[in-house]
This record gives structure tokens, C-alpha cells and sequence, in this order.
């Protein structure tokens, strides 16, 4: 049977971290599907449409991703389109704790699912799409921090 994982994430905006993560991903699973969280409660700096144009240029070609978005929790994804493993990057203590209570609180609620975690690259742990997010607001240039394949500015809100 293909083995295929969901990647969940609000990624506003994806970055080098989030790809590195992917990349790796593709050793383990046959077909990653990368999901584009939409919430209607949290205002995001890049729209849904934004979000999932720069995840599809950067994955152009590479038939074993497919980006979607989703609405609601994401193991109701999981077992409407079923997938039973949940991919998720960890940086740092912190992210650990957070992610052990989502991944047992998923666990509990489907029991077919497992999470599965991959240490981020050293040189990544300190990238996140907060710090990118606020290096735009400040007219800065975080092209170090996102992937080579897109030009941030193509897709900035407004332009
Ligand atoms: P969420 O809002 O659900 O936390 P994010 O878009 O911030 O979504 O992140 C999605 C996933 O990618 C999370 O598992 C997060 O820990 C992971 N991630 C984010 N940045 C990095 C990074 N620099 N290296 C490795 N994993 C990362």
C-alpha cells in the first residue's frame, strides 16, 4: 500500500525550513500531501491563495507532492481523504511539548493515525514564518529564509 503523509501547517509564508522538512519527508513516504490549514478565526499575513501558489511553484514537477487547503481539524482530513501519518518538523523544546499534546490529542481522537516528527536541520531551527513576516513588514529582504525557487515579493499582499 502507498504510504502517504499529510504535512499540516498555516506556512504564511512557507519557508526553507518547511521545505528542508518535506524534502527529507520523501525518503520515508511514497506521496507527501502538504495541507494549507484556513482558519476563519486567525487573520494570516498571506491569503489561503497566496500560501498555496508559493507551495505549488516551489514543488513544480515533483509528482509526489500535492498541495491542498482544509478547513477544521486536521484528523477529519486525515480520515476523509485516508492518510494515516501526520508529518511534523520540531526546532525546539517548546515545539516538542506543543506538538506532543496535538499529536496525543489526534492519537485519542483517531486511533490510526500516527505523528511523525523530523528534527529540523540545525541550520533551520532558528527559521520560522513569524521572523519572515515581520522582515517583510520592515521593507527587509528574507530571501536567505525562504526557498530558492520563488520570489517572495511575486506574492506579497496587495502587490
Ligand atoms: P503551525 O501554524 O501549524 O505550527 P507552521 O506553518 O508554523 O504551522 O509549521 C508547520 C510545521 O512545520 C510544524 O510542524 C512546524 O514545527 C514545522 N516547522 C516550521 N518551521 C520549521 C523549521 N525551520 N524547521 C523544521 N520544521 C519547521
Amino acid at each position: 500500500m502507498e504510504k502517504v503523509a499529510v504535512f499540516p501547517g498555516s506556512f504564511d509564508p512557507f519557508t526553507i525550513g518547511h521545505e528542508s522538512i518535506v524534502l527529507r519527508a520523501l525518503s520515508l513516504f511514497d506521496k507527501i500531501i502538504i495541507a494549507v490549514g484556513y482558519n476563519t478565526n486567525k487573520k494570516s499575513f498571506f491569503s489561503i491563495e497566496q500560501r498555496l501558489a508559493i507551495i505549488k511553484k516551489v514543488f513544480e514537477g515533483e509528482a509526489r507532492i500535492e498541495v491542498i487547503t482544509y478547513e477544521g481539524l486536521t484528523v477529519d482530513l486525515c480520515k476523509r481523504i485516508n492518510v494515516f501519518y501526520i508529518l511534523r518538523g520540531l526546532r525546539t523544546s517548546d515545539d516538542f511539548e506543543f506538538e506532543r499534546a496535538i499529536g496525543q490529542v489526534n492519537k485519542a481522537m483517531f486511533h490510526k493515525i500516527e505523528s511523525v516528527f523530523l528534527l529540523t536541520d540545525p541550520e533551520h531551527s532558528f527559521v520560522n514564518s513569524t521572523i519572515v513576516r515581520d522582515i517583510l513588514i520592515h521593507n527587509g529582504d528574507p530571501s536567505l529564509f525562504l526557498p530558492k525557487s520563488i520570489n517572495i515579493k511575486d506574492y506579497l499582499p496587495h502587490s
